[in-house]
């Protein structure tokens, strides 16, 4: 990805002025009863629309909202979003009640330069999702640049998010930009020793992860329920733990794939056991090989913690995906929490890039305090991790096209 940004051209780049700009953005926020109920998406496109609006561009939101399954669903207009938005900008955001045909058309055409608009729900036609060329086409007559700023769509090569790209000159917008300077730094061409800690529920949600990580960093940390596996694989009773038997051989090749290529994988010496799962359950630390047959592992223990701790001491880079623990239930986010504060400590002090990323976790960082402090928060899941994975994202890569 790094050599990719050296391909990419930011809107700084652009020729923006009287040109409709098609700018597709993630707005699909949360809502309530027709209001939105957190505004952190908007907030954060808001710097690109107003650059492009006062450099005299025709700004053309493009965006979708929920799972209308290609069909209209007046519930999720993006009216509501578009009012918001304005309110945010501080200027009207027109909103304009189709993304193609000749409704679209007029409402593109009543503007000025400098002037905002949104236009409906993209994923109101199937074309979107299954980037059906007549839609690219029809979107395309619209717009003579394409923006991206929405790398967490970007894995998804989708009308809006891809096929655009090949119908006018593309850039990425400064949110794209930021995510994939801090995704590149960090993986694809980091300061070492790198460290990725991988958490989360399950071994097979997240195999490809896993092993991509075992040729790319030098300290693999697998928390969570997913470590369940990998002691049940090497032999230890997880009694009731969450775990996948059936990916015992799995786990064991992950744990070869990381031996023949010098990465270090760290798994739990000590844990913290319940036999109930719930918040404040009444739970004990024990070692991770003496696991009562009536408990199942909620969480890391303290020692594991302090050899974690330790470990990043030594590394210069650190990737995080999943909890190493279920952390919404009291006590259990201990581990988590007391690693994100070492994380953002270090961070602090110039010892440590930290890139987190995937809902949980980012939740796991907010309730920890953390999120400012760390070097950069990816709020994409699907894309981040996929982007772990190794994998190209069409997104991305079209806009390395030019
Ligand atoms: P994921 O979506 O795969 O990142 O999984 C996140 C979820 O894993 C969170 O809801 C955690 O509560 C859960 N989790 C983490 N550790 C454990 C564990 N030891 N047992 C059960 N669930 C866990």
């Amino acid at each position: 990805m790094s050599d990719l940004l050296s391909r990419m051209r930011g809107i700084e780049d652009a020729d923006v002025a009287g040109k409709r700009v098609l700018v597709r953005a993630d707005l699909n926020v949360p809502m309530k009863d027709g209001q939105v109920t957190d505004t952190t998406r908007l907030d954060r496109v808001v710097p690109t629309i107003r650059s492009l609006s006062e450099r005299g561009a025709k700004v053309v939101i493009i965006t979708h909202f929920g799972r209308p399954g290609g069909e209209k669903v007046p519930e999720m207009t993006l009216a509501p979003v578009a009012a918001r938005l304005g309110g945010l900008l501080g200027k009207p955001v027109r909103f304009v009640a189709d993304c193609i045909g000749p409704v679209a058309a007029e409402g593109v055409n009543a503007m000025s330069d400098g002037d905002v608009a949104m236009l409906e729900n993209l994923r109101f036609y199937p074309g979107e999702t299954k980037n059906d060329p007549e839609f690219v086409k029809q979107l395309a007559e619209n717009g003579d640049v394409f923006v991206s700023d929405a790398f967490s769509t970007s894995h998804r090569a989708h009308a809006s998010t891809e096929g655009l790209g090949h119908h006018m000159p593309p850039f990425a917008g400064p949110l794209m930009m930021a995510e994939i300077t801090a995704l590149a730094s960090s993986l694809d061409n980091p300061q070492r020793p790198v460290a990725a800690i991988v958490g989360g529920a399950k071994v097979s949600t997240k195999i490809t992860v896993l092993t991509n990580l075992t040729k790319k960093v030098d300290v693999l940390i697998i928390g969570g329920g997913m470590a369940n596996t990998f002691l049940y694989a090497q032999g230890k009773a997880v009694g009731k733990s969450l775990c996948e038997p059936d990916f015992k051989e799995t786990a064991l090749e992950i744990l070869t794939a990381a031996e023949a290529s010098g990465c270090k994988i760290m798994l739990p010496d000590d844990v913290v056991v319940a036999d109930e799962f719930k918040a404040n359950a009444a739970n004990q630390v024990v070692p991770a090989d003496a696991v009562p047959e009536s408990s199942m592992i909620l969480d890391a223990g303290p020692e594991s913690v302090k050899a974690l701790e330790a470990e990043l001491e030594n590394c210069r880079t650190l990737i995080w995906n999943g909890p190493l623990g279920a952390f919404e239930m009291e006590p259990f986010g201990r581990a988590t929490f007391a690693l994100a504060a070492k994380a953002a400590e270090l961070t602090k002090a110039g010892k440590l890039i930290t890139v987190g990323g995937g809902g949980d976790t980012v939740a796991a960082l907010n309730i920890a305090g953390v999120s400012d402090d760390f070097t950069y928060i990816s709020t994409a899941g699907g894309a981040f991790l996929e982007w772990m994975e190794g994998k190209e994202l069409p997104g991305v890569m079209v806009l390395a096209q030019y």
